[in-house]
Formats: C-alpha cells, sequence, structure tokens
C-alpha cells in the first residue's frame, strides 16, 4: 500500500500535461472518492477529460475546465488518420502556414487546430498544400 503522497506522485507521472494546479485539484477528487464503477473506471481511463471532471475545490489547486476541450494525450488518436499518437503537433496556428491549416479543414470537414495532428499528418499535409504529393 502506497501512501497519499506516493500515489499522488505517481498520478503526477501518467499526466504530465495536466498543469500542476489542476492536477491537485483533481488527485484530491480522485482520492476523496470512496469507489468507481467499472464503467465509470473505462470512462477515464479512455479519456483523460473525464479525470479531469474529478476534480474538486482544493487549497492551492485549480478546477480545470473541461467542457469542449481537447486534449492532445499521447496514445489518443490522430483526428485525421486515426491512428495512435505519441508525437502531437501542437500549437499549429504558429506552426504552420495558414494555406496548410486550410487545406487540412478542406479535407476534414469539422477539424480544426486544437483537435491537433500527428506529426506524420502534418509533414504530409504541407506537402499536398504545396502540390508536391
Ligand atoms: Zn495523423
Amino acid at each position: 500500500m502506497l501512501r497519499k503522497e506516493d500515489r499522488f506522485k505517481e498520478f503526477r507521472s501518467w499526466y504530465r500535461k495536466i498543469p500542476a494546479p489542476q492536477l491537485k485539484s483533481v488527485f484530491e477528487g480522485l482520492w476523496q472518492t470512496s469507489f468507481f464503477t467499472h464503467s465509470e473506471l473505462i470512462e477515464m481511463a479512455s479519456d483523460t477529460l473525464r479525470v479531469m471532471d474529478r476534480a474538486v475545490d482544493v487549497e492551492g489547486g485549480e478546477v480545470p475546465e473541461t467542457e469542449n476541450k481537447v486534449m492532445l494525450m499521447p496514445g489518443f488518436p490522430c483526428p485525421l488518420c486515426r491512428f495512435p499518437t505519441y508525437s502531437w503537433v501542437e500549437d499549429m496556428g504558429n506552426k504552420l502556414e495558414s494555406y496548410v491549416l486550410d487545406f487540412i479543414r478542406e479535407n476534414h470537414p469539422g477539424w480544426d487546430i486544437e483537435f491537433g495532428a500527428c506529426d506524420r499528418c502534418v509533414e504530409v499535409y504541407k506537402l499536398r498544400a504545396d502540390g508536391v504529393m
């Protein structure tokens, strides 16, 4: 059995992308929950935002805004190719030319920058937008 502090360290290593104050609130919410149903566990395992929904108010913490939010977590499918992705291209609005972004939007209606994309797709779409492929 691990102590709460050790569990927190373990938890922090899994969810490095969650900002520290939010991580504190989320961990506290999970810690205070006496049990989870099987479906709740499945939901949390497949969607980090459902983990973040567990956040509670705690000193030095921050309850994250999860509504309409997309999280680019390692292993989640890329919205363009659907393959599990470990290398997301973030901050696409600054990293890519707007004509490349428009080209992706044309090919994937409903897609936008906040959904991200894997580095392979970004390379392919850059070339395709330039007419190379
Ligand atoms: Zn992709």
